[in-house]
């Protein structure tokens, strides 16, 4: 061992012993080795670690000690000098560099166990919530403007009122450089900017409605940027120089009430809505922050409300004008209508004391002189003046009936009578007339007629004996028919119309007259006209007949009085004509005497 310069191992232990020791050192070094990859690995996935610095001195610690723990492999044999030396220094430098670990550890590992990283994690937490707080605040703020640009916006049920306050409010609230109002124009084709906050409305400043831009904002519920460059964007005067500012738009929904007419006011009629266009100062490099836009966005529907309640205010003072005139035209029709009345009354008074009685004179004793001697001519005279005064008096009775039913003045009499004496008196009336004119006249009762009823006997009888007087005296030949019975539902139910049930009970029944006869006849689209105050067909046949056009008309209202129907039916002229009605009567007690 003299002459060679390996250095002996400076112990010899057992064969085995430096085995177990080899592999130790060998699985040491190894662990030593990955322990700083898995650092490595584990601080690169962590996403806050601030002593990067520290791991990588720690990192050479491990390494220095796993090299040191390799390179004492070679020693467990004979080895150089080199392998020595090398194995000198990396044990120095693992001295050095634990050492300074160690002492760097002494510093750190209360920061990274406690205090410093729940600081910072606190301070993080803390940022975190500032940054809520500030959120909320905002939100606040928001609402708070919001409020008090709706209370301001719907101070005012005047839409002009409406639109420049809400462009002033907004102008304060958000700096603006400008705002402005487009509206739909009447033809609803266009949008014609009405209200501006600072600049004068240019003459004629119109977009067309179809613009993609002017589609775009109608599209959307929420504010949005428009190119400053866009039509919509003209709300000002350009100047010469500027910065173009940020513009935004947003669509202000407008009430659409078809059947409101508001002439001054298109848009509601218009289906379209209105922009409203804002405009921060040019020049200033301030950009549009969220909260803004949404607070542009409530009160461009705050905008919305304001107006709809506008319109519907305008329209209901309108309507409440209109009302006033109306009142004041109908104020004047009362007191004319009051003034006619008071002429008619004075007429009836007129009629019935100061015509009646020279009429019942004439009547009276024209009568009388028929009863003397008169030559063929003076009779023919005589009878042509009882005629004429008897028709006269006639007239005057129906007018007066009329004038009554029509001021209500006419009421219905409600007592016990004999119903087939009623019918048997017109005939009896009649039949004269007929037979000068040689027609067969003739009453038919049906057998289930009660002889009795309770009722306005006399106005029963006018209306029968208008329709039998009518019935002669538009026939020239053949015959008249009167034929009374109860009253069958199903019967009269095609002339009567469906709402008419005339079903009799223990209390009432209902009366059906028919008046057949067969002469002139009547086209039946005059039908209707026959009932009508002062209106009668007069097609040629009837040119020699005598009439006012009165008697069916006021015949209709008795009916009418008597919860009753009155119609006519003929197949045309020459065809004879059916006079019909049907009316409600009170059962008569069965012990009623029956007058003759
Ligand atoms: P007038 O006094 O004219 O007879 P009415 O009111 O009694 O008034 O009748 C109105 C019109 O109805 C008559 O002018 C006539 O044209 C028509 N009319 C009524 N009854 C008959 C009938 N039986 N035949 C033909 N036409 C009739």
């Amino acid at each position: 061992m003299e002459g060679c310069d390996c250095i002996e191992p400076q112990w010899h232990p057992e064969e085995l012993l430096i085995k177990y020791q080899y592999i130790s050192d060998f699985f040491i070094a190894l662990a030593y080795f990955s322990i700083p990859l898995e650092l490595i690995y584990f601080v690169k996935k962590s996403s806050f670690f601030p002593y990067r610095w520290v791991l990588m001195q720690f990192g050479a610690f491990i390494v220095l000690c796993g090299a040191t723990h390799l390179i004492s492999l070679w020693t467990f044999v004979p080895h150089s000098k080199t392998v020595a030396l090398v194995m000198a220094m990396a044990k120095m430098s693992t001295a050095v560099v634990s050492c300074a670990t160690a002492l760097t550890l002494v510093h750190i590992i209360p920061d990274l166990l406690s205090v410093k990283t729940r600081e910072l994690f606190l301070k993080n937490k803390a940022e975190a919530l500032d940054r809520e707080m500030g959120h909320i605040r905002t939100q606040e703020a928001l609402g708070r403007h919001v409020r008090m640009l709706t209370h301001e916006i719907r101070s005012s049920l005047d839409r002009h009122t409406i639109l420049k306050t809400t462009l002033v409010e907004l102008g304060k609230t958000l700096n603006l450089e400008e705002c402005g109002i487009w509206m739909p124009s009447r033809t609803g084709s266009n949008l014609q900017l009405s209200h501006t906050l600072r600049h004068p409305i240019p003459v004629g400043c119109v977009v067309p409605i179809n613009l993609p831009v002017v589609n775009q904002v109608f599209s959307s519920n929420h504010a949005m940027i428009i190119p400053h460059s866009s039509p919509l964007a003209r709300i000002r005067p350009v100047s010469g120089r500027y910065v173009p500012p940020e513009v935004v738009a947003v669509r202000v929904p407008l009430l659409h009430v078809s059947n409101f007419q508001i002439n001054e006011w298109p848009e509601v009629s218009v289906k379209s809505d209105a922009v409203m266009v804002l405009m921060l100062p040019p020049d200033s490099a301030r950009k549009w922050h969220v909260h803004e836009l949404e607070l542009v966005e409530v009160v461009a529907d705050q905008v919305a409300v304001a107006l709809s309640h506008a319109a519907i205010l305008e329209e209901s003072m309108r309507a409440r004008d209109l009302l006033m005139e109306q009142n004041v035209a109908l104020d004047l029709a009362r007191q004319d209508a009051e003034m006619a009345i008071r002429a008619r009354n004075d007429f009836l008074d007129v009629m019935n004391h100061e015509m009646r009685t020279p009429v019942h004179a004439i009547v009276g004793l024209s009568s009388l002189l028929l009863e003397t001697e008169l030559t063929p001519e003076q009779r023919v005279m005589v009878e042509t003046v009882l005629r004429s005064s008897n028709l006269l008096a006639t007239l005057i009775d129906d007018v007066l009936d009329l004038s009554r039913l029509e001021d209500g003045s006419l009421g219905l009499e409600n007592t016990p009578f004999n119903l087939h004496s009623v019918f048997e008196e017109v005939i009896n009336l009649i039949k004269p007339i007929g037979a000068m004119k040689n027609l067969s006249v003739s009453l038919n009762l049906a057998s289930d007629l009660p002889p009795c009823a309770v009722g306005d006997e006399k106005k029963l009888m006018q209306i029968i004996l208008n329709m039998a007087g009518n019935a002669v005296k538009f026939t020239k030949e053949g015959s008249v028919s009167v034929t009374a019975s109860v009253a069958e539902a199903d019967s009269v139910r095609e002339a009567c119309g469906s709402d008419f049930f005339p079903v009799s009970t223990m209390g009432h029944f209902y009366l059906h007259v028919q008046v057949k006869d067969t002469g002139c006849g009547i086209v039946p689209q005059d039908i209707p006209h026959t009932f009508t105050t002062f209106s009668q067909p007069q097609p040629g046949a009837k040119k020699n007949y005598d009439g006012r056009g009165l008697g069916l008309a006021i015949c209709k209202r008795f009916v009418g009085l008597m919860e009753g129907r009155i119609w006519l039916e003929s197949e045309g002229l020459g065809k004879g004509c059916t006079a019909a009605f049907v009316v409600k009567l009170g059962s008569a007690a069965t012990q009623m005497p029956v007058l003759d």
